[in-house]
Order: C-alpha cells, then sequence, then structure tokens
C-alpha cells in the first residue's frame, strides 16, 4: 500500500490558504459571511465529516438526506411564510437555484403552449445569474432601466413589459448591486393578473430580512410568499444562512409547477435518474452542515445575528453619508451598500469609489469594485463600490471607520482614473485589435493581458490596484471585457507549459 505523509500534505494545503483573502475577522466585506461564533463553525465541520461519503444524488438510499432536506425546506417554508402549497428543494448555491427557478418557468410556459423564444423580464439590477440562465436555457433577456441615482426600477416600467411571450419576471428582495428592495407587491400582483411566473431573489435577503426592518423600524413591504402571486423564492444559506458554500433553497409555488423544476428519466440500460437539482452525484456536505446551524441558531439566533448585522448598517450608513465627496445609492434594504461619488460637490470634493476603495484595501479591508454600466435608455449606472456587512461588522466598526474615512481624505478630488487613458497608453497595434471588436483567439487575448500587465504570474491574483482595471472594463465593449477576463481566469488554472524538451508523460520510475 502506498503511503503518505499527510502532515506534509495538509502542510502545504495550509501554506497555500494563508495566500488567501482573510474569510474570517470581517476584513472582506463581500464573498464570506462570518458569523463571528467559531462553535457554528466547528458544529458544520462535523455535521459534514459525518455525511462526507454519503451520496445526494439518492435520497432514498441514503435517506438521512431526505431527512435533513425536508427539515430544511420546512423551516426556510415557515420563515418565509409560504403555506402548504409551497415546496422545495436545497440547491448547491445561489446560482443553481436561480437557474432552477428559471428552468422550471420556462417549462411551465412551454406546457402552456409558449412557443418560440420565451423573454426573461426583470430590473438590469437583477443578478447575473439569470444572465446565466437566459443563455443556458434559451430566453431572451429583457432588462428594464432602473433610476440611474437611486437603483430602483419603476413598477409600471416593469409591468408594461408583461406580454404572453414572458415566461419569468423575477424581482430581488434585495437586489446584490445597491440592496434595492424591488417592488414585489406591484409587480406580482401584475403577474398574477397575466398568469405569468413572479420569482423573487431573495438569494442574499432570504435568511436575513425576515428579521429587518426600514429606516424608521417599520417593517418592510412584503416581498416573501404573503404576496398572492410570488410563485418561487430563492434563498442562500451559504450566504445569511452561516452555512459553508453550496447551500441554498428554493422554494416553490405550488407542486404541479414545481414538478417541472425535476428531470426524471428512465430510457437507458441504466438506474432510473430522478434529478431535483443539476448536479446527479453530489455531496450533502453543506447540506448537513446548513441543516445543523439552523438547529443550532432557530429563529431567535438569525434575529440575534441580523439585528447586529442592521446596527451595523445603519452605522456605516450614517459614517459614509458624512464623507464628503461620498454617498449612499438609493435606500438600501438589508445589510449590503452601494457606494457612489456623490456628483452635488464640486468635482475636486468628489472621492472616485473605485480608487477610494484600492486605498481603503491598502488599510486592510477589501471592498468590492463595481463598474459604472449604460442602460439601455441611454442613462448611465456609476460605478460603485459594494460592502457586505456580517455579524462580525459591528465590533470593528470604529476601526473599519477610520479606514473609511482616511482614505477618502487620500482620494478626495483625485479625478476618477479615465478608461480611454489607460486604453490610449497601451500598445497601438494592440489597441487597434481591442476596439475592432473581432473575435479574439486564446493567444491573442492573452497578449493583451500581458500588455494590460494582467498575466504570466504563476498564482493568479488581482492586482492591489484595481481601479485602471475596472476602468478598462468601463471602457472596452462588454463582450471584448467578458472573453479578456475569460482567458485570465482560464490561464490562472492551466498547469504550466512544459519546456519543449520535457516528455509529454512522466517516465515510469526505476528504469
Ligand atoms: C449571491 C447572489 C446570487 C447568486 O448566488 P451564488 O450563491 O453566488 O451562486 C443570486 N442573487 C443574489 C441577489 C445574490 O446575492
Amino acid at each position: 500500500m502506498t503511503s503518505f505523509d499527510s502532515g506534509a500534505i495538509l502542510g502545504r494545503l495550509e501554506e497555500l490558504r494563508s495566500a488567501d483573502a482573510p474569510t474570517h475577522g470581517g476584513r472582506v466585506l463581500s464573498y464570506v459571511y462570518d458569523s463571528g461564533r467559531p462553535e457554528l463553525d466547528e458544529l458544520a465541520a462535523q455535521a459534514m465529516r459525518l455525511v462526507q461519503p454519503v451520496n445526494g444524488l439518492d435520497p432514498t438510499t441514503f435517506t438521512s438526506v431526505a431527512v435533513m432536506e425536508r427539515e430544511l425546506v420546512g423551516f426556510a417554508r415557515d420563515l418565509l411564510h409560504g403555506d402548504d402549497e409551497v415546496v422545495g428543494s436545497v440547491t448547491s448555491g445561489g446560482t443553481e437555484s436561480c437557474l432552477l427557478a428559471v428552468k422550471t418557468a420556462r417549462d411551465v410556459w412551454r406546457a402552456a403552449g409558449g412557443s418560440g423564444t420565451p423573454r426573461l423580464l426583470a430590473p438590469v439590477t437583477v443578478h447575473a445569474a439569470f444572465q446565466k440562465a437566459a443563455a443556458l436555457f434559451d430566453l431572451a433577456l429583457d432588462l428594464v432601466p432602473v433610476d440611474a441615482t437611486t437603483g430602483r426600477v419603476d413598477a409600471s416600467a416593469l409591468i408594461s413589459r408583461i406580454g404572453a411571450d414572458v415566461a419569468l419576471v423575477v424581482v430581488s428582495a434585495p437586489s446584490y448591486p445597491y440592496a434595492t428592495l424591488d417592488p414585489v407587491g406591484e409587480v406580482a400582483a401584475a403577474c398574477a393578473q397575466a398568469g405569468v411566473a413572479c420569482h423573487v431573489d431573495g438569494c442574499i435577503g432570504g435568511w436575513i430580512l425576515p428579521f429587518w426592518t426600514d429606516a424608521d423600524g417599520a417593517p418592510l413591504p412584503g416581498w416573501d410568499f404573503r404576496v398572492p402571486g410570488v410563485t418561487s423564492l430563492s434563498a442562500d444559506l451559504h450566504k445569511y444562512g452561516y452555512a459553508p458554500k453550496g447551500s441554498s433553497v428554493l422554494l416553490q409555488r405550488d407542486r404541479d409547477r414545481q414538478r417541472r423544476q425535476y428531470f426524471a428519466t428512465t430510457g437507458w440500460p441504466g438506474y432510473p435518474v430522478v434529478n431535483s437539482t443539476l448536479l446527479g452525484s453530489k455531496s450533502a456536505g453543506a447540506l448537513a452542515a446548513s441543516w445543523a446551524i439552523v438547529q443550532a441558531l432557530g429563529t431567535t439566533g438569525f434575529a440575534e445575528l441580523a439585528e447586529s448585522c442592521r446596527r451595523a448598517t445603519r452605522g456605516l450608513q450614517d459614517i459614509l453619508g458624512d464623507i464628503e465627496g461620498l454617498r449612499v445609492v438609493g435606500e438600501p434594504t438589508g445589510p449590503l451598500l452601494a457606494v457612489a461619488a456623490d456628483d452635488a460637490v464640486p468635482a475636486d470634493r468628489r472621492v472616485d469609489p473605485h480608487y477610494w476603495a484600492d486605498r481603503v484595501r491598502r488599510r486592510g479591508w477589501v471592498l468590492q469594485l463595481q463598474p459604472g454600466l449604460e442602460q439601455t435608455d441611454g442613462t448611465r449606472l456609476p460605478r460603485t463600490t459594494h460592502l457586505t456587512i456580517t455579524p462580525v461588522t459591528e465590533a470593528r466598526i470604529d476601526e473599519l471607520e477610520a479606514a473609511l474615512r482616511g482614505a477618502a481624505d487620500e482620494a478626495r478630488g483625485v479625478p476618477p482614473v479615465d478608461g480611454n487613458a489607460v486604453l490610449a497608453s497601451l500598445p497601438s497595434e494592440l489597441v487597434a485589435g481591442l476596439t475592432s471588436g473581432a473575435t479574439l483567439d486564446s493567444a491573442t487575448a492573452a497578449h493583451i493581458l500581458a500588455a494590460i500587465g494582467l498575466a504570466g504570474g504563476s498564482t493568479p491574483g488581482l492586482p492591489d490596484d484595481q481601479a485602471p482595471l475596472l476602468a478598462l472594463v468601463e471602457a472596452l465593449p462588454l463582450p471584448l471585457t467578458e472573453r479578456l477576463l475569460t482567458e485570465l481566469l482560464a490561464r490562472a488554472v492551466e498547469p504550466p507549459v512544459r519546456p519543449d524538451s520535457a516528455p509529454r508523460f512522466a517516465a515510469p520510475t526505476g528504469e
């Protein structure tokens, strides 16, 4: 039997992990959701370990999977005020929940006689997972512009676009880019009247908005299953359910429509396949971890953590509102914020949110840069910087405040990075290729990345200063940026190129 040195293997992994952004302690204000309670992480780890060898593919063979999933769906349904007609599944994450909501709606639409390409209608702030769903399941995206200052969609503008070819309308509770709570009540009512499905994307809000109030302490307008026209709702356990990655709940109203989420076939010579989600064989790890965390916290525990996030978010809103040159976009609902330059002050007092984010990063806090975007009506959404607030933010808010204010003082009056200037600084033959919009092959794309200074390193990683990169993203045509970023990420996982002389395969040892 081959022996191995687990100490050395894990030692290498620990070394690799030490280069990661910190997952705990609140220094990274996106991607990670630290409850601040290490005993919850430990409980989750033990639960994952217990189901490590289980195959979640078949809950009739591994019955623990069915029990945990049923109990989680039940908890989520109560939390989100679904009645007995609301059923659901645990999926591998927000994207999978969104994909399945779209796939279900498309198949319901087809079954009702729809033919051709159906439309997916949503505010432009809807999560990119729905763009992915439209691409994968062949729907036409119809993205409604939002107010360029507040980030809010006008309900009637969205409702006026509902038609017989719409398979699904998606609203968010709240949206990721600006934390806007979409007008769920109005939109869902119009959907119900038109017989169109309405999904509420509660991926980020689903496990925390039930405990949230508006700025005056009043309950939020309805956004869950209490709103009659809502046909499905996604809520990620790996966000404010504080579970390890790989866990989300998709709830659907009406058994008959939910059954169209499933794929089943007995038309092959192997075992009968019945899948509620996109994967076949799958881990039960994140499911078990989520299940354990939900038992541990219960609604009281979730409410306490939400309350801490709410206090920290309010505090940060006040701090940001007090920093000259910056503004919080719109009226955020939930523990996330977007910050833009305040156009109400003279240019020499303004703070570019991306340049600012880079300065904040030098002080040890990682914020998330969001590019500006031109909408179909010609208006331009500003570039912003995103902050996701978690229960560990509150205890460190003074430290964070000092970084936010100090960075703003450095950034105030510094003109925003001009993407076109970045472009102009590149070799001219390259710029010609870039702006021609020609389809790039992999080698050319890599060449361009190298010229921008973004390729070639052995460890993939973005530069510390991201403002120039984002400015380029804004300046280049979208398909081109998408192609370049694909190349960047694809190259990051390519094994190193062998020298020409090296053998293609390792020679057998011992001659
Ligand atoms: C995170 C998120 C998603 C996608 O979820 P993943 O878990 O990253 O796949 C969808 N919608 C919203 C609003 C989100 O915040």
